[in-house]
Order: C-alpha cells, then structure tokens, then sequence
C-alpha cells in the first residue's frame, strides 16, 4: 500500500478511536455517578433541610405553647383561687387572662399553619426519595448492558490501537513528519475528480501525476492536507 493510502487509514483509525474513548467515557462516568441519580439526590437533600426545618418550627411552637398553657392554667387558678380580695388586682388579672387567652388562640391558629408546613414537607420528601430510589434502580439494572457495552468498547479499542501502531510502523519517516506536522483537520483529504475533496481546489496536473505513481506525500496547493486518490 502507498503511504499516502495508509495515511488515510491510519486517520480513519484515529477518528474511530476518537468516538471510542468518548464513549468509553461517557459510560465510565455513569456507572461512577448518573447525572440523573446527582441531579436527584440534591433534590432530597434540599427536601430534607426543608423538612427539618419545618419539624424544628414546630417542635418550638410546641414548647412555646406549653409554656403558655401552664402560665395560663396558673393564672386562673390564682384567679379562681378566692385568695386576692382587691378588686383592682383581680381586674387587673382577669384582663391578664384574656389577653393571654386570646395570644394562646392566636399561636393555635400559627401552630395549624406550621403542621401544614410540615405536611407539605413530608410530602416533597417522600416523592423525592421515590425519584431517587426508582433512578437509581434503574441504573442497577442497566448496569450490566453498561458493563457489556463498555467491554466491548476497550476491546475495539485495545485492536484499534494495535492496527494504529502497524500502519505508523509501515510509513516511512516522511510520511510521518508530514502527518504529524498536519495542523488541519482531517490531514488527509481525497481527490475525486481531479479535486481536493476537503477544499473543492482542483489539483494541478503534476499533482495527478505524481498521486498516480503514489510514492511521494502530495499536498493540496489550496488547503495543505495531505492527499490521496479516492
Ligand atoms: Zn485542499
């Protein structure tokens, strides 16, 4: 085969690999975190703070109401208990009643609200969670088609790279240098019709010539790129 011809194969090779190890890595880093199984577990993550936070407000409320209750039930019972006899005391403490009465409807009403909260919470918890376990059962089921696919891959590749390593030996060091120095991509175009594949230029009829007899690299006048007959 001419230089020139296993130039040409040499670069469909590298392409190949190219796709090859694109693949391989696309499937390598989804088998080590799905994006999808990420993107859910952020989400339970965010549903959980939510969620504590909601049970945090309203275990404070809780207390809080508590507290008020037993303030409230002591006040009364001084109230009720016969023992304060001045008239502007014991006005001065109903009203002290009241107004802590109406406070402790007032916080009932903010505490049903806050259980709300917390119901909602709960809630966007658990579906989050059913995302996240459904995703990531079905990654443990594709699993191993992944593992399959991905053998499969680096066996293609490992001969890929053996078939490289052949051709590149068979070229001779001029071939190389011409290749490797190649600064456009692809490097090597075909000439159908008397033109340059990659540019549309026409190649000269010394450039035909010397394509024919193949033994020497021909660069297109136009683009640069190697060239080859199709
Ligand atoms: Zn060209």
């Amino acid at each position: 085969m001419k230089p020139a011809q296993l130039l040409l194969q040499y670069q469909r090779l590298a392409d190949r690999e190219r796709v090859l190890r694109d693949s391989i890595e696309r499937i390598e880093s989804r088998l080590h975190s799905d994006p999808e199984v990420v993107r859910l577990e952020e989400i339970v993550e965010a549903a959980r703070a939510v969620q504590q936070a909601a049970t945090a407000r309203l275990g404070d409320s809780d207390r809080a109401r508590e507290d008020h209750r037993s303030k409230l039930r002591t006040r009364e019972r001084e109230l009720m208990s016969g023992r304060i006899r001045n008239p502007t005391e014991l006005m001065q403490m109903s009203e002290e009643v009241q107004h802590m009465k109406a406070r402790f409807a007032e916080e009932e009403d903010a505490e049903l609200q806050l259980m709300e909260d917390a119901e909602v919470a709960d809630e966007a918890m658990r579906i989050a969670t059913a995302e996240l376990d459904a995703a990531r059962a079905r990654l443990a089921e594709e699993t191993p088609a992944l593992q399959d696919e991905l053998e499969s891959l680096r066996l293609e590749l490992a001969e890929l790279e053996a078939d490289k390593q052949r051709i590149w030996a068979e070229l001779p060091p001029a071939a190389q240098t011409a290749y490797s120095r190649q600064r456009v991509h692809p490097a090597v175009a075909e000439v159908l019709n008397s033109q340059c594949t990659a540019c549309r230029v026409t190649v000269t009829s010394s450039g035909m010539q010397l394509l024919r007899k193949g033994d020497e690299i021909v660069h297109c006048e136009n683009c640069g790129r190697i060239l080859v007959l199709a």
